[in-house]
């Protein structure tokens, strides 16, 4: 039967069934497409990476034997739109039968099944083959629970793939977390190795974007210097890389932060886990392997601190976003309402850990977990920006950013939409804490340990006044106990100075 199969852009599984052997009667379809570049501002750095992936991918096929129709952005035949393509490429087949993967994103799984609803012809619905779990696993593991800790989740993960599990069943190392080990700040020492960067042909790409006028943002990569994998053997340079000179101190240094180190210790394989060239149990059984190879130089508590992040986070944020798809996109806890400052297009910011934490984002489309969690989000969460604001700059500025693995991270965890499900609190600081993991405060105008005054640092008073002014939200869970008792300690004068302060920021946050 004469077949079209769609392949999108962040499905780029070299190992999946369908590619095992070329069929004379099935025709592969990829296509680069404005209904794609257009549904958020995206990093330049992220539109070059999923073409040149893409295009790699297609020409990978195409010599294995596979026929592939590829539209390019400018291709005359493109409509830029994914159904129009796809309707107008079975007429001209014509074709007997439609396959598909199953889409991560919900917005584009809507528009396949909606489509493939209203058809006569055969349709094929086919698995990516890539996730450990399926959709609906993280609902049947917490049907009936009442909280979703993924602690447990990520316990029954270990469980089922024996990762680092002893014959008996119990978790290597005797604990299932090494997590209190793992929040050293970093000092220079030890030297970070330096990694692969890579040369991928982006001239053409830009000029193309540019001329048809795609909006983007950030700043194109130093020439010859692209950190990003678009091919499985780079992806393969990364993680042999990653496993052989990072994981060592992957753990130990996996929340410092630095403005002159934008990668530190991490692995930098979000992009090609998330465009599926490569799986999630290779990765893990890469790090396992040099564990077991070398304990002594490849501690277990490194080890267990990225499988966690692998079997553990990946896939339950996953299992979360099609549990609470649609609707979750809604939620607005605090009823949070204010706009994003402008320094999130610029960096241009007197607060030193802001402006390097942005500088990293705008000149890599990168930025590690705590610069994500705790500066760039902690601060529109102290600022009171609207949810949605920040979800869409996140969508579009991180290379790794789709919706199933960025939406979840960023209203769950980091913006507490959904008032505890997926975090247990809002991960929010003062100072304190970035002054402790951070090197920017010694560099920065401003002084962390001051609360008030011209100098004080704006995480001081706009972190209190958060508290203050959510008490009737927050004020009874168990979790903020602690964080309540310091409040009620400082003096009321001054607390009302310090929601002064706070309220003050927040009225014009780009003066800071
Ligand atoms: C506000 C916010 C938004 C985020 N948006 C995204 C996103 O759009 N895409 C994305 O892949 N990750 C996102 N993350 C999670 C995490 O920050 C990135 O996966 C990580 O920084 C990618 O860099 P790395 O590959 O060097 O990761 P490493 O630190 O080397 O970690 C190894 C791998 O673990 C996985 N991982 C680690 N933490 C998480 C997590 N919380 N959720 C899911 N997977 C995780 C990733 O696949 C990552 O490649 C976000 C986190 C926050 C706080
Ligand atoms: S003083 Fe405050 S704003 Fe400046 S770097 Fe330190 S934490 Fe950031």
């Amino acid at each position: 039967m004469k077949t079209l199969r769609l392949i999108l852009g962040d499905q780029l599984n070299a190992n999946h069934t369908w590619l095992q052997q070329p069929d004379p009667e099935v025709t592969y379809f990829m296509c680069e497409m404005r209904q794609e570049t257009d549904y958020a501002v995206h990093h330049v750095q992220k539109v070059l990476a999923f073409f040149v992936a893409m295009r790699r991918f297609a020409d990978q096929l195409t010599q294995q034997g596979h026929q592939i129709t590829y539209y390019r952005l400018d291709d005359p035949l493109n409509r830029q739109d994914l159904i129009q393509n796809i309707e107008q490429l079975i007429e001209s087949g014509p074709y007997e039968a439609f396959g598909y993967q199953q889409p991560d994103e919900y917005r584009l799984d809507v528009q396949l099944k909606e489509w493939c609803a209203r058809q006569s012809i055969t349709i094929e619905q086919e698995d990516t083959q890539h996730f450990l779990t399926t959709r609906t696993d993280w609902s049947t593991h917490f049907k009936d629970k009442k909280t979703y800790t993924m602690e447990f989740f990520y316990r029954a993960m270990r469980k089922k793939t024996g990762y680092l599990m002893t014959p008996t069943g119990q978790p290597e190392g005797g604990i299932w977390n090494f997590d209190g080990e793992n929040r050293k700040s970093w000092n220079g020492n030890p030297a970070i190795p330096e990694g692969p960067v890579f040369q991928p042909e982006i001239e053409q790409i830009l000029s193309m974007i540019k001329d048809h006028g795609v909006k983007t943002m950030g700043h194109p990569p130093q020439l010859g210097r692209f950190l990003w994998a678009t091919s499985r053997s780079e992806a393969l340079l990364l993680l042999d890389h990653f496993v052989t000179h990072l994981l060592p101190n992957f753990g130990r240094y996996q929340d410092a932060m630095h403005p002159e180190e934008p990668l530190l210790f991490h692995s930098r394989l979000s992009f090609c886990l998330n465009t599926k060239m490569i799986s999630p149990q290779e990765v893990v059984e890469a790090a396992i392997q040099a564990w077991k190879n070398e304990p002594q130089r490849v501690e277990l508590a490194q080890v267990e601190g990225f499988v966690r992040q692998i079997i553990g986070w990946r896939e339950y944020v996953r299992g979360f976003y099609w549990a609470h798809m649609p609707g979750y996109s809604d939620l607005n806890y605090f009823d949070h309402q204010n706009p994003l400052p402008d320094f999130y297009w610029t960096a241009k910011t007197q607060m030193a850990c802001v402006q390097s934490s942005l500088q990293h984002t705008l000149d890599n489309a990168y930025a590690h977990h705590i610069e994500r969690l705790m500066v760039t989000g902690n601060l529109a969460l102290l600022l009171g920006v609207a949810p949605k604001a920040i979800e869409s700059w996140y969508l579009g500025v991180y290379i790794d950013a789709l919706e199933w693995v960025e939406m979840p991270n960023t209203l769950g965890m980091s913006q507490f939409v959904d008032g505890g499900k997926l975090a247990t609190k809002p991960y929010i600081s003062s100072a304190n804490y970035l002054h402790k993991m951070g090197k920017s405060c010694s560099g920065c105008r401003y002084n962390p340990k001051e609360r008030l005054g011209p100098d004080a640092c704006p995480f001081n008073a706009l972190y209190w006044r958060f508290l203050a002014v959510h008490r009737p939200l927050l004020g009874q869970k168990e979790r903020m106990r602690m964080m309540y008792a310091l409040w009620d300690k400082i003096p009321q004068d001054e607390q009302q100075l310090l929601i002064e302060r706070g309220e003050a920021i927040i009225e014009q946050p780009d003066l800071y």
